[in-house]
């Protein structure tokens, strides 16, 4: 099938690349010529891993084009996606980009007369889809929806496991406007090896505010929990969460193939019940606020997310206190901190507690040396200029002579520091474990002051 896809970013990409992977050909359109140039050259101008040989091998193939934003290309095909960002406006969504794309899509579809199919894959709050996008198309191409095809298939993937998500989703959500359209859209997953939830347009609309929100939920309430156990002496979050996790409708047993034997399953899901620096990224943070309005929108009061929200605002201000009370203060203290990006596997920065807590730090007048294996100093400036932090690529660099270290990304690599190391490169090193990834043991038979997000001192 002939698929353009509008909105080249994160998931226009990778939507785009996982369809040829099928034989399909595809057009990504843009508006931004330096992603349009570094893609045709076979250049991501983001991290994510596995992604770039996918890249190539699809240009190779001469199944992806990579294009400004045309008509032309939108006629030829038999699809548009369209994966535009749906950023945050004053706690409310930005509809900027799709309104501007649905329009494109109905100047396009008036010069057509041949059966086309609008697929929404941008997270969007229930309605839009018809209402907004299907009625712009409409407006703009002199035609009524049905007349073309209308479907919402919601986006699951994850930010630094993006290829397999993709390749190997736990469901596919399509909502459809009817039939026709559905038929149309969900033949392209033929060989998919998962469930495929054919709905309505607003319930696929709604799945996928719920289960961003519902993982919102999870974090947020672990990092009340850590809150609590934080004023009792001798008490541990890491503790609390690793008996909670044992109670078998958790982690109930599961014969594994490979030993032959019942053991215990412990569902991915469980990562959201540990506590941290908060949720961070281009969905959770928007997309808690956007559903909030929504329900605002509804006449709805909707208290259990509002404190959500609230939790994840205040939490990177958990970790300043943390580093105040270690340090009696940070006016002038060399701060290490460790990981920008907002979770591992990734160089996205958007809503990270990293960028967050820096910037607190700075208000405290700390002096701020930042470490993280995938972003960038180019990055940093193109998205928060004002951040006057320093970024080196070497780790042991931005450790020696720290006043205090902080971590707040869980990448592997600072999994691996060692009490030995610290002491090598400060005289007198306090760590502060925002992800819980260190060994609170191994620091503390070292006799190096180790506090962290949930435990109590
Ligand atoms: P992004 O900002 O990385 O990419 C959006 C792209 O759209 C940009 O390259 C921009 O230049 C382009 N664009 C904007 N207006 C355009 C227009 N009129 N014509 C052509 N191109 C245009 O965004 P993203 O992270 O890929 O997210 C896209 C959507 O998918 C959002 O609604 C988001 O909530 C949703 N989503 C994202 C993720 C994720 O992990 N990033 C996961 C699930 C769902």
């Amino acid at each position: 099938m002939k698929i353009s896809i509008i909105g080249t970013g994160y998931i226009g990409l990778i939507t785009g690349l996982a369809l040829t992977k099928k034989g399909n050909f595809v057009t990504c359109l843009d508006i931004d010529q330096a992603k349009i140039d570094a893609l045709n050259k076979g250049e991501l101008f983001f991290y994510e891993p596995r992604l770039k040989n996918l890249l190539k091998q699809a240009l190779q193939r001469k199944l992806l084009r990579v294009s400004r934003m045309n008509y032309e290309d939108i006629t030829n095909s038999n699809m548009t996606i369209i994966a535009v960002g749906t950023p945050e406006l004053n706690y409310d969504i930005d509809l900027r980009y799709i309104k501007n794309a649905a329009k494109s899509i109905g100047e396009a579809l008036k010069r057509k007369k041949r059966y086309h199919v609008v697929v929404v894959k941008s997270t969007v709050t229930p309605g839009t889809t018809e209402q907004v996008i299907g009625k712009t198309v409409a407006y703009f191409s002199g035609k009524q929806i049905g007349e073309f095809g209308l479907c919402m298939n919601p986006e699951f993937l994850r930010e630094g496991s993006a290829i397999s998500d993709a390749f190997y989703p736990d469901r596919i959500v399509v909502g459809a406007y009817d039939k026709k359209s559905s038929q149309k859209y969900i033949s392209l997953f033929r060989s998919a090896k998962c469930p495929i939830i054919g709905t309505n347009l607003k319930t696929a609309e709604m799945i996928k505010y719920t289960s961003n929100a519902l993982f919102a939920t999870m974090i947020s309430f672990s990092n009340e929990i850590a809150r609590i156990c934080e004023k009792l002496n001798g008490v541990d979050c890491e503790d609390v969460w690793n008996a909670i996790h044992l109670d078998q409708r958790l982690t109930p047993l599961g014969y594994q193939i490979k030993t032959k034997r019942l053991s215990k399953i412990t569902p991915g899901f469980l990562q959201y019940l540990r506590s941290g620096c908060g949720y961070g990224g281009s969905c959770l943070p928007k997309d808690t606020k956007a559903l909030n309005s929504f329900a605002k929108s509804l006449k709805l009061d909707t208290p259990i997310l509002r404190s959500v929200i609230r939790t994840n605002n205040t939490q990177p201000q958990q970790i300043i206190l943390l580093a105040k009370n270690a340090l009696g203060g940070l006016h002038g203290k060399r701060v290490a901190l460790l990981g920008l990006a907002f979770k591992p596997n990734t160089d996205d920065i958007r809503e990270s507690p990293g960028i967050k807590i820096a910037k607190l730090l700075l208000k405290e007048q700390a002096l701020v040396i930042c470490h993280d294996p995938k972003v960038t100093e180019k990055n940093i400036k193109n998205n928060h200029p004002e951040l006057t932090i320093q970024l080196f690529p070497d780790i042991n660099q931005v450790l020696k002579n720290a006043n205090i270290i902080i971590i707040t990304t869980s990448w592997d690599e600072y999994r691996k520091i060692t009490p030995h190391q610290l002491k090598k490169l400060t005289c007198t090193p306090i760590i502060i474990d925002g992800r819980r990834i260190l060994s609170r043991k191994n620091f503390i038979r070292a006799k190096i002051p180790y506090f962290a997000i949930g435990l109590g001192n």
